[in-house]
């Protein structure tokens, strides 16, 4: 318990059925690097109920915000799901996680693939200065079932496309790519397939994936990183972690229990 925080919401907005957004208050001395996790949750009769959970803030600001699914019957989430601001919740104090780009070799463009609340760590890393320094293009794609489920993701990226600050300096560099796989939408199908057939890269005017230039950050359900780690192994490609960085880096954006 003492690794924890008890920290205030500040707002909460629902995105749909299945997707809620918070903000919190941040400790000052809760540290974390762009596209880490740490352990959130409740105290639920007198006892921390904890999940992983992405910081979709960054750490250049001062309130920590989280992006998360509605499971109906989940242990947390039947409850998170009920938050108010002036609520409390419980921050775990130290974060961690593979989506970092120390744990990348150095590249040209960077892509960003998740599906569902796999969206979060790179909601992180978006607003990271360093990775528009750092690489020439960053690709963010987001696959969802249903077009509503992209709305959080869409309005961030019109948020930083607007900001006068990182508009200017994500002009020309970010390039968004939603999909969805159940209704009509300008790019349907899955990243996975859409990743093999190439088509996605067709799609935004970009080259075919490259070894040389191409860096990779992974985030979403099992499937779609079992499906998106034989593509890339099987093309050479080779997995970064913490003590040797490689082509690409992998995150679950939730287990199955
Ligand atoms: C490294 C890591 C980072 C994570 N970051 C986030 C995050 O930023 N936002 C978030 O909402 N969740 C995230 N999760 C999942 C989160 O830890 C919980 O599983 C989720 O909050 C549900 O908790 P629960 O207790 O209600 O249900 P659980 O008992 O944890 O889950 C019940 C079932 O719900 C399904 N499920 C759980 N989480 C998700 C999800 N995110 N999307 C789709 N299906 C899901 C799975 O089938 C799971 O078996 C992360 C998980 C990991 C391992």
């Amino acid at each position: 318990m003492s690794a924890l925080r008890k920290e205030t919401v500040l707002s909460v907005r629902h995105w749909t059925d299945s997707l809620f957004s918070f903000t919190a208050t941040r400790d000052p001395g809760f540290r974390f690097q762009n596209g880490q996790f740490a352990m959130i949750g409740l105290e639920v009769d007198g006892r921390p109920l904890l999940r992983a959970y992405s910081m979709a803030s960054a750490n250049h600001e001062d309130v920590l915000e989280f992006f998360s699914i509605k499971v109906p019957e989940g242990p947390l989430t039947s409850k998170l799901q009920k938050i108010e601001s002036g609520d409390t919740i419980l921050v775990g104090q130290k974060a961690t996680g593979t989506l970092i780009t120390g744990n990348l070799l150095p590249g040209k463009r960077l892509l960003l693939l998740s599906t569902g609340t796999g969206l979060a760590p790179f909601a992180s890393l978006i607003k990271d200065p360093e990775i528009y320094e750092n690489f020439e293009t960053v690709i963010l794609a987001h696959g969802c079932r249903q077009v509503s489920e992209l709305a959080y993701g869409e309005q961030l990226v019109a948020s930083l496309e607007n900001d006068e600050l990182f508009g200017p300096m994500i002009e020309g560099k970010l390039i968004y790519y939603p999909t969805v796989t159940r209704e009509p939408f300008r790019n349907r199908g899955r990243i996975t397939d859409l990743i093999a057939s190439q088509s996605l890269f067709r799609d935004i005017c970009q080259p075919p994936l490259n070894i040389e230039t191409d860096r990779i950050m992974l985030c979403g359900s099992p499937a779609m990183l079992e499906d998106l780690h034989n593509i890339f192994l099987s093309d050479g490609f080779k997995e970064g972690n913490h003590s040797e960085p490689g082509h690409f880096v992998i995150e679950k954006a939730f287990v199955e229990r």
